[in-house]
């Protein structure tokens, strides 16, 4: 029996057999993996509550022929403890720990910045150091471009053009990767105002100055552009892999 450790966030848990569960992680060293937790269900389980959604956990586990085992669980940090009681906190880390999962593969990849990224994220909703909302939309952002996926809000996604001084490019276009310029705006892009361009900039690197200062309609107006790429991206990515599946 092989044992080996890695740590990382639990995404996900569903139920095998009688007291069994399968526990969905992003780890560090190995991306996004599934393993059986034995026994976790009964109350006497030494797992406790470890293996709840959110928590950050450090792991010993064996390989199994299919899926692995876990054997030890040790916490480093307890986020599922503090995110049930707020409801906006909760449903933006459930939005992140579901975006981690469909942007991280499961092939045995090292995830580390992944890792950190969320962890961060998760540290940031829980110590409230901003909306829950933003907070999301500057996690959302930033694994896509750690997954290569960087958008741009800057330089005219397709040639490069940057904009006038104090100015912005006023077209965003997922397909193309951001935002375009007047030469090269195609039908179909949003026309974001100059803050909401500003604003994603701004959360694409975390700068929460700049995203405090921010008006509520630019907020709402990032919220949608944010959620349009991300769709854009992981629809892609679904299509790509049905049809390796076939
Ligand atoms: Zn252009």
């Amino acid at each position: 029996m092989t044992l080996y450790r890695d740590s990382g966030v639990v995404l996900r848990t569903h139920k095998l057999g009688e007291a069994d569960r399968i526990i969905t992680l992003l780890t560090r060293e190995r991306g996004v993996v599934r393993a059986v937790a034995k026994g976790v269900r009964k109350t006497s389980s030494r797992f406790g509550g470890r293996l709840e959604p959110f928590m950050h956990v450090d792991l010993q586990l064996a390989e199994g022929r299919s899926l692995d085992i876990i054997t030890q669980v040790e916490t480093l940090n307890p986020f599922a403890r503090d995110l049930g009681s707020d409801y906006p906190a909760y449903t933006a880390g459930t939005a992140m720990l579901e975006t981690a999962e469909r942007l991280v593969s499961e092939d045995g990849e090292p995830a580390v910045q992944q890792v950190q990224l969320l962890v961060g994220a998760l540290k940031a909703l829980v110590g409230r150091r901003s909306t829950p909302s933003l907070i999301l939309d500057s996690y959302q952002l930033r694994a896509l471009a750690v997954a290569g996926f960087a958008p741009s809000f800057d330089a005219c996604a397709r040639c490069g053009a940057v904009p006038d001084s104090g100015g912005s490019h006023r077209s965003f276009h997922a397909p193309s990767g951001g935002i375009l310029c007047p030469d090269c705006r195609v039908s179909g892009s949003a026309a974001p105002s100059p803050m909401t361009v500003a604003l994603l900039a701004a959360l694409l690197v975390g700068d929460w100055d700049a995203v405090e200062a921010a008006d509520d309609r630019s907020r709402r107006e990032a919220s949608g552009v944010v959620g349009a790429y991300l769709s854009w991206h992981l629809e892609r990515g679904l299509r790509s892999l049905s049809h390796v599946d076939r």
